[in-house]
């Protein structure tokens, strides 16, 4: 029998990956390696805890090595996992999407309390679709429709309605452009609203491996809102909604440029963190 003490058990493992995890900055060092070790043998977490003092083959040694070695250059735990949860919906994600973020679900519960069960609903950058999916699945009623600039992103959003079940509409293009003559109840967009020099002070798993086309707002964040927002009534039916995510301390401006594109009760909704996350309007409902 070999020597227990060169063993290179689980828990050995998830130990000494902790410690390396943490060295290179990453922040869970500890629950990230148990989710890579999962990955890397094909368990999950209750597996994991059982198997706690079984060895690893060298087979099994080197997948989670190689795993582990991207996620120190501090690739995202997403991309290597190669999914993230939504609103509770599992959605594929790859580098050339982002991250769906657990604020973003902000913007999809205030569409959702104002969306009617039959509402024609555009999605301005579907990214992975986190955002267009999670409403065609609390709306089945709804048509919902996305546009997307980046080929490789709507070949990622395609694959995740499909994997969670809901049959979007999918269009290739650069905001409203592709879309002239149509109307829609809701508009909802999570655009790139990082101001280009902030770039670069962002953490290296979203500075290094993110999109930069799904994050950088231009000079001052703003420049999509101030496509979309004095867009959108051409697009919108008498009463319609649009509903925008925006970065920290941008509501004062976005809400703003609501009020000047002829939209009405303007609100904004905070996320979980208490930050403006979300700024809304209604267009007036037109003549009785
Ligand atoms: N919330 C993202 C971040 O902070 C940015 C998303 C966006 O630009 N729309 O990394």
């Amino acid at each position: 029998m070999s020597d227990p003490n060169n063993t290179w058990t689980l828990l050995k493992v998830l130990n000494w990956t902790k410690g390396y995890l943490a060295e290179k900055g990453v922040e869970n060092a500890r629950l990230e390696a148990e989710w890579l070790l999962c990955e890397a043998l094909g368990l999950d977490r209750v597996g994991l805890y059982l198997n706690f003092d079984k060895p690893l083959t060298e087979g099994e040694l080197a997948t989670y090595r190689a795993m582990v070695a991207r996620r120190a250059k501090r690739e995202p735990l997403q991309y290597i996992l190669g999914t993230q949860e939504f609103g509770g919906l599992e959605f594929v994600v790859t580098p050339d999407v982002l991250i769906p973020r657990h604020d973003t679900e902000v913007l999809v519960a205030e569409a959702l309390r104002r969306a009617p069960a039959d509402a024609s609903i555009l999605d301005i950058g579907l990214g992975s679709g986190c955002i267009a999916v999670a409403l065609a699945t609390a709306l089945p009623g709804a048509a919902v429709c996305g546009v997307e600039q980046s080929p490789p992103a709507l070949a990622v959003a395609r694959g995740n309605a499909e994997r969670n079940g809901v049959s979007l509409e999918f269009v290739e293009g650069s905001l409203f452009e592709p879309l002239h003559g149509r109307r829609f109840d809701l508009i909802v967009s999570n655009p790139p609203y990082i101001p280009t020099g902030d770039l670069a002070t962002l953490e290296p798993e979203v500075r290094d491996y993110e999109p930069p086309g799904a994050l950088d707002g231009g000079a001052d964040g703003l420049a999509f809102y101030r496509l979309i927002i004095p867009g959108a009534p051409g697009y919108l039916n008498p009463g319609g909604w649009l509903l925008v995510e925006i970065g920290i301390g941008q509501g004062g401006a976005v809400g703003e440029l609501f009020a000047r594109s002829g939209f009405t009760g303007v609100f904004t909704a905070t996320d979980p963190g208490g930050i403006e996350r979300v700024v809304g309007g209604q267009l007036p409902s037109g003549q009785p």
